[in-house]
């Protein structure tokens, strides 16, 4: 890794990996935040090795978003960005290439000790930083702190990470409040919304700390909520990406809507966006794909957008007080 590279991309252990295994073909995929450094990572891959690359174009938010299609054209394909998924073990042509960030996380744990007011401290952070959190734990064990790191479930990589869609390793944490290490609002709101406990987020890249608020989120989606109780036909959206794939709740969520009386229809399709929902004549919509879908692109679709939690909400089979974030639980 470069010093001005915050990230590493394995580019030796690539060239390593492709001069070993001598592919005709490989593909490389991105995450969007990394897809304009591609080319320039494709250029270097191939001056020292020759082999033809293919660079998948398709959106990627996460490791559930594996380019399938291109399989098929390539002898590996290297994932960048992600953890593996224990759904998408099933080819052997795919290569998680993590892309570890070498930020330091120190200074802005230091800056943390001040504003953690328990004394057991649950810490989690993403993948990017995940070889970060030992230094994390020093700082706050030599503050008086216990650190504590849970593991997860089967779709969690290592101890201490959380996914956009899963706060596994908060289960069962017997924990004061939460350090969540990384940028970015989603992760530690959702580990907020699952546990109820204080959430802090001690961003490295910004050298911040602030409290995670879920009363303004809690409010959008109760709208959204409100909106939906009328709905008499539902749309259930079910995303054909490997790990967002859950047609059994869509099919539960489908005789729970004609239980009460209600219509409800099964969408299929590989990346939902607005544009494609605007044919469908539907009172809400139901999304079992990414659970940041509904929370993320809200009023941008022309129904309300329910996450399954939320649509049980809306038909009397959960009560408003256990509204919580979707997740996509492994084993
Ligand atoms: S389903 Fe969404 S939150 Fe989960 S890994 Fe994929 S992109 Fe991230």
């Amino acid at each position: 890794m470069s010093s001005s590279e915050p990230f590493d991309f394995r580019i030796e252990y690539i060239i390593d990996t492709i001069k070993d295994a001598q592919p005709s073909v490989v593909g490389l995929q991105f995450p969007e935040g990394f897809k304009r450094r591609g080319t320039a990572i494709a250029d270097r891959i191939s001056e020292a090795t020759g082999v033809e690359i293919l660079i998948s174009a398709n959106p990627c938010y996460g490791a559930c978003d594996l380019d399938v299609a291109i399989l098929d054209n390539v002898d590996i394909l290297f994932h960048f960005g992600h953890a593996q998924l224990d759904d998408n073990k099933y080819s052997e042509k795919v290569i998680f290439i993590e892309t570890r960030s070498d930020t330091d996380v120190t200074e802005v744990v230091r800056k943390a000790i001040p504003e953690i007011t328990g004394k057991r401290i649950g810490v989690m952070t993403t993948v990017q930083h995940i070889g970060k959190l030992p230094d994390a734990c020093e700082i706050l064990e030599a503050e008086g702190k216990e650190c504590l790191i849970g593991r997860g479930d089967s779709k969690i990589a290592y101890p201490g990470q959380v996914l956009g869609c899963n706060f596994s390793v908060a289960d069962g944490l017997d924990c004061d409040e939460y350090l969540y290490i990384g940028s970015g609002q989603f992760h530690p709101l959702g580990v907020s919304l699952a546990t109820g406990k204080r959430v802090l987020i001690a961003d490295p890249f910004s050298n911040e700390v602030r409290e995670v608020d879920p009363r303004k989120i809690m409010k959008q989606r109760s709208a959204v909520i409100a909106n939906s109780l009328d709905a008499e036909t539902f749309g259930i959206l079910v995303s054909t990406k490997p790990g967002q794939y859950r047609m059994e709740l869509a099919r539960q969520l489908k005789e729970l809507a004609e239980k009460h009386g209600k219509t409800a229809y099964i969408l299929t399709m590989d990346l939902i966006t607005p544009d494609q929902m605007l044919q469908f004549r539907v009172d809400a919509f139901v999304s079992t794909a990414c659970p940041r879908l509904a929370i993320d692109e809200v009023g941008r679709f022309s129904a309300p957008m329910l996450t399954p939690p939320e649509f049980e909400i809306v038909i009397g089979e959960r009560e408003w007080e256990e509204l919580t974030f979707d997740e996509i639980r492994g084993e």
